[in-house]
């Protein structure tokens, strides 16, 4: 069974002009929609499958500043407070409660590693706590077992993966806007350097302003329009259990497991960067500037089989608008759960987590996630036609942090000052190094 979500109807017909066309119904196409509507353009938001069909339902929905990178704080810190400000505007319940969230650890070095970056974030005003022994075994007193250490950090928190993006995307119609599902956008029509329409499955839309935020499609998007971006996309796999306890903490980490309660009580349970890498076309042509980050996660990446050359995300071919494209081949990217990681998941909850019993797998569920060389996102109006803006790479950690993006990426759109810093996600970081050498941060 995948990972359980919502549906919501699409808007009747596809219009045939728009102020601004969003390419992706996952959480990051959604809340620019959200914001694009909210400061009174038209929108027509496009997704070829279900809204948040792909990673938005499937992750495990921290909404956290904790361990951030420095360049995405302030957007994530941004958020938090826009999860709120979303549900209150559209008066429901997106699932956001600011629960705090818990990291345990026997490792000194990974202890040091959370220590450093508590005493960055405190500076930047963030409220993160390390644990001492004595507090770690209090907090994780559902673990049962004594720990060296951890973290708390309690203004972060989690929101529903199953309703909270459809129901931003139901929000829309009432603002003036439409959602348009199983509609592929093929691409992109120019005239003189400048965005004129997208042409979709299901007919054009005239529009001057187009955001891709197609996940783990958008390179291979992209690439008809001549842009080189450098993003490829591991499977993780995971699974919801419905404990007969629920006095387990809301959000726990620890490098064995991962728990995070949902809307519903049950619990997702995964291992924290645990995946495989299914080779690819794109994933192969870009391997090298990705072999750093490769090499530093090594333990928990593993080569994985052809299923993902064949499921077509990550292809390197062109192809025409008037004729299907892979989008319209591959509805919802739904990748089959690693079974024996799946086992691996269960067996080592249930030693960590007690309380957990023998509760039943729900169930069990695979996500490919999308990934930059270095890891943060690109968001860049400056690449391709005047009027076309890149928004992807949101590299596992693009769902909390969706709202913010959504809401910097509509000022940029309509040209208003940003009220974040952006200008550390341009695609030129990636790619201006002719040895192809990715520039740390
Ligand atoms: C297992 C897992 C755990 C994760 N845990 C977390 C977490 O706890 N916290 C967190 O913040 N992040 C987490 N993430 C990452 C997070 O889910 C993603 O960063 C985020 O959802 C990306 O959103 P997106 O909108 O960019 O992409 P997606 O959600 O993948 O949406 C892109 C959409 O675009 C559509 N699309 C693509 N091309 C086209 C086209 N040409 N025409 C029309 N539609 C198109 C696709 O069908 C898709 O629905 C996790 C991800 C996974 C898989």
């Amino acid at each position: 069974m995948p990972a359980p979500l919502m549906t919501i109807p699409s808007s009747p017909a596809l219009p045939t002009e728009a102020d601004a066309v969003v390419i992706g119904g996952g959480v990051i196409g959604t809340c620019t929609a959200h914001f694009l509507a909210r400061r009174g353009l038209k929108v027509a938001l496009i997704e070829k499958g279900r809204i948040a069909g792909e990673q938005s339902s499937r992750n495990w929905g921290w909404c956290r500043q904790q361990n951030r990178d420095a360049r995405e704080l302030s957007m994530a810190t941004r958020s938090l407070d826009l999860w709120e400000t979303i549900a209150r505007d559209l008066d429901v319940d997106l699932g956001f409660r600011r629960c705090g969230l818990l990291y345990l650890s026997d490792d000194e070095a990974e202890l040091e590693g959370w220590a450093s970056w508590g005493r960055f974030a405190r500076g930047e005003g963030i409220d993160t706590r390390m644990l001492n022994a004595a507090e770690a075994a209090q907090r994780g007193a559902a673990t049962g077992k004594p720990w060296k250490g951890g973290v708390w950090s309690p203004t972060d928190g989690t929101a529903d993966t199953s309703r909270a993006v459809p129901l931003i995307a139901a929000g829309l119609a009432a603002q003036g806007s439409s959602v348009h599902q199983f509609c592929a956008a093929r691409g992109v029509e120019t005239a003189g350097g400048r965005v004129t329409g997208v042409v979709t499955e299901h007919g054009t839309i005239r529009t001057s302003r187009v955001v891709m935020a197609g996940g783990v499609w958008a390179s291979t998007f992209v690439k008809q329009l001549g842009i080189g971006f450098p993003q490829t996309a591991a499977r993780s796999s995971l699974l919801s259990v419905l404990p007969p306890d629920s006095r387990l903490p809301a959000a726990l980490h620890t490098s064995r497991v991962t728990a995070t309660r949902r809307a519903d009580g049950a619990y997702t349970l995964a291992v924290s960067g645990l995946a495989k890498l299914d080779p690819t076309p794109q994933g192969l042509r870009y391997a090298r500037q990705f072999l750093p980050m490769f090499a530093r996660r090594w333990q928990l990446l593993s080569l994985g089989d052809l299923r993902g050359w064949l499921a077509g995300h990550e292809g390197r071919q062109s192809w025409r608008l008037d004729r299907p494209t892979p989008m319209e081949r591959n509805r919802v990217l739904d990748p089959l759960p690693d079974a024996a990681v799946i086992e691996t998941i269960v067996h080592r909850a249930r030693q960590l987590l007690p309380a957990l019993g023998t509760s039943p797998v729900q169930a069990s569920w695979g996500g490919y996630i999308d990934s930059t060389p270095d890891g943060v996102p690109v968001i860049d109006g400056t690449v391709g036609p005047e009027g076309f803006m890149l928004a992807s790479g949101f590299s596992g950690h693009g769902f909390g942090i969706g709202p913010g993006a959504g809401q910097l990426i509509a000022e940029l759109v309509c040209g208003d000052p940003p009220s974040l810093p952006h200008t550390q996600y341009a695609l030129s970081r990636l790619t201006r190094n002719a040895r192809g050498k990715v520039a740390e941060f």
